[in-house]
């Protein structure tokens, strides 16, 4: 085995962490390190040396302590579908998993609130308190398998954060253990306090500020009356009008959600029958929420706006099952597109709303152009893109080539005003896309505030911001790109 910053070996390491855990906690054989060698985005695989999996905040601080002492790197992992390699250990480092921490801690009803360990699945979180007619409203697509903790650390979306927000307006307090292992709280379970607001801070920061071990959420009551409209176009940009006129008018859905042509055939595929008209070149499904005669209106406007924009046709679904089946395949797009393809690099720009039919339109562009086949399903009411670029790895120079088009997509989006990333983080996968929105002086800022949480730098090195070498790894990308792509990676 080879040897941690401070000169100490890992086998050392494991034999030390041994005394801190139950023997059952400390994975070194090399067959079960396999697990945890890459995470949602397989593009970049690297196998840790050592893994963790600690019961209790106790026992995260004082593996965290050993790093400190030892000047070891760790890296936070939750249930590892994050797509932009925030959970892989690039450089070598120990990996601090959080999935046995799957307590709920406790459920306050008439404060609306549940606080739970890291490792808890998002959609437990509601499955607790639904008995009582209350929900968590963040829903990553994922949200069987991703763990609270990681939603806390990329502020992860869902279909409904279109009105509800994202992770951050969620979070009332978190338990944190800060990378010197000194555990300490950040906000109040109160929803405004006076202080700085380090909670905020720490939320997105991708485990790069600390782990968090226990994390005090916000339930919202289960709306009176909910109804999903599938509304299927003859072309895309048709779709884009769609959503445009329907926030013109003021109705606010708790989601907006595009599929393309080529998912919506991916998706009735897995599900074995036409759930959504395969002929459409885009469907739109809105949901709408609230007391009966308001959610009435709203989809009276909606259906009227949809079919102005072009629609064929506007579907109601009202019962339960009916809803949920939409929602499903829509949730089960990438798992769709997966049977199809070996395998495919999801992208997650940010264009402003009514940039993305120019948007959409350049991205099957440079599809054409990369010889790439492109999916599109993304969160329309927020202009969060998620094109999928589909690939065979086996195909020789195809990784450079995937990269050099999501590259040129994520072009795209900033020069449209947009943004690198919506909901999936930075990673190590966009870090060297980062400048791209930052002058020199705003990274630099930022990397103080990591110092001051995290002064030796041992907290999940080498992400979210440019390195030299890793970035200069990307420049040479940048070398070999097809003829007329013209991307500048710097
Ligand atoms: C099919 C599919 C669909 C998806 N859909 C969505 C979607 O709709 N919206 C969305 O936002 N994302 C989506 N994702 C991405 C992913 O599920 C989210 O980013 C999720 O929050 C990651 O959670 P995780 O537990 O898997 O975290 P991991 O992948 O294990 O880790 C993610 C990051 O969090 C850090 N981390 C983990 N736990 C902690 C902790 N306790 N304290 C501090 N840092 C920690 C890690 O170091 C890493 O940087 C999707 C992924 C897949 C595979």
């Amino acid at each position: 085995m080879s040897t941690p910053a401070a000169g100490i070996g890992w086998d050392l390491l494991a034999r030390r962490c041994r005394r801190l855990l139950p023997a059952r906690a400390v994975v070194a054989a090399r067959q079960e390190l396999l697990a945890y060698d890459s995470d949602g985005l397989t593009l970049h695989r690297h196998q840790p040396p050592l893994v963790v999996l600690p019961e209790t905040t106790a026992e995260v601080a004082a593996v965290v302590r050993l790093c400190h002492e030892l000047g070891v790197p760790f890296v936070a992992r939750g249930s590892g579908t994050g797509l932009s390699g925030g959970a892989v250990a690039e450089t070598e480092a120990l990996v601090i998993a959080t999935s046995r921490m799957r307590q709920v801690l406790s459920i306050d009803l008439p404060n609306r609130r549940v606080t739970v360990q890291p490792g808890v699945i998002n959609s437990w979180v509601t499955r607790a308190v639904s008995g009582d007619g209350f929900y968590y409203a963040p829903d990553p697509s994922s949200q069987v398998v991703c763990s609270i903790g990681g939603n806390v650390a990329e502020n992860s979306g869902g279909v409904h954060c279109l009105k509800y927000g994202v992770t951050s307006n969620h979070v009332l307090a978190m338990e944190v253990v800060l990378p010197d292992g000194t555990v300490t709280t950040l906000g109040s379970g109160l929803p405004e306090t006076p202080e700085l607001d380090l909670r905020g801070v720490f939320i997105g920061s991708e485990g790069t500020l600390g782990i968090a071990t226990a994390i005090t959420l916000r339930l919202l009551r289960a709306p009176q009356s909910v109804a999903v409209l599938l509304a299927d176009f003859a072309t895309m940009e048709a779709a884009g009008e769609a959503v445009r006129l329907v926030t013109a008018a003021g109705v606010l859905p708790a989601g907006m959600e595009i599929m393309d042509n080529f998912t919506i055939n991916a998706v009735d595929d897995l599900f074995g029958h036409d759930e959504y008209p395969r002929q459409a070149a885009a469907v739109l499904l809105i949901e709408l929420d609230g007391q009966e005669r308001e959610v009435g209106a709203a989809v009276e406007i909606a259906s009227e706006l949809c079919r102005q924009a072009g629609a064929g046709t506007v579907r109601r679904a009202s019962e339960e099952a009916d809803r949920a089946l939409l929602w499903k395949g829509r949730k089960s797009a990438f798992a769709a597109v997966g049977r199809i393809t070996p395998t495919y690099y999801v992208q997650d720009g940010v264009v402003p709303r009514s940039a993305l039919p120019s948007v959409l339109a350049a991205i099957e562009e440079l599809s054409r152009r990369y010889e790439l086949p492109v999916a599109n399903v993304f969160h329309a009411g927020d202009g969060n893109l998620h094109p999928l670029i589909l690939y065979r790895a086996d195909e020789p120079g195809v990784t450079e080539r995937v990269q050099a088009l999501g590259a040129e997509i994520l072009r795209l989006c900033i020069e449209a005003g947009g943004s690198i990333t919506g909901e999936h983080g930075v990673g190590n996968d966009k870090r060297c896309y980062l400048d791209w929105m930052f002058s020199n002086d705003d990274l630099a800022t930022m990397q103080r505030v990591r110092q001051a949480f995290d002064p030796a730098g041992l907290a999940n090195p080498g992400k979210i911001f440019p390195t030299p070498r890793s970035c200069g790894e990307s420049a040479r990308r940048a070398v070999s790109l097809p003829e007329g792509a013209g991307v500048e990676v710097f």
